[in-house]
């Protein structure tokens, strides 16, 4: 089963390949300015992706190794993409908002735990990464 999405005013839509079972929070300050609020993520080989619409995409490169799109008319935040080389290249982290339904997925992973603003937790138990691990693992920084 496939599943699809679009921004809030249906100029960019999309299709993965496959269905989704997870979703995971980045809680860096970049991620929270970008999607106004935390950013849930599904991540997404882009070679699973299809885009209809994508000339109605804005893309800021929010860093070396990464940039983020959204529509240039509603300003939905759509995904995060990996530019860099290596092993998580042109992975899609699509926003869990834009999924035309949430059904049927979990909230599993937190990365920058430390940087979460202490006003609010989830309660789901999720596999949390600091900063510090999250570099770690992808070499990397927030972006
Ligand atoms: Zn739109
Ligand atoms: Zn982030």
């Amino acid at each position: 089963m496939s599943r699809t999405g679009s921004c809030l005013c249906g100029a960019v839509s999309f299709e993965v390949a496959k269905d989704i079972a997870e979703t995971g929070a980045c809680h860096c300050g970049m991620c929270r300015k970008w999607s106004g609020g935390v950013f849930l993520g599904v991540e997404v080989p882009g070679d699973q992706l299809s885009i209809s619409g994508a000339e109605n995409l804005t893309t800021y490169s929010s860093s070396p190794w990464a940039e983020r799109s959204f529509c240039k008319t509603c300003g939905s935040s759509m995904w995060y993409r990996v530019t860099a080389p290596g092993p998580h290249h042109n992975a899609h982290h699509i926003g869990f908002g834009t999924f035309d339904t949430q059904d049927g997925v979990t909230l599993t992973g937190e990365i920058y735990i430390d940087k979460k603003p202490a006003g609010y937790t989830f309660a789901e138990k999720t596999h949390q990464m600091t900063e510090a691990e999250v570099m770690a693992m992808f070499g990397g920084a927030e972006g």
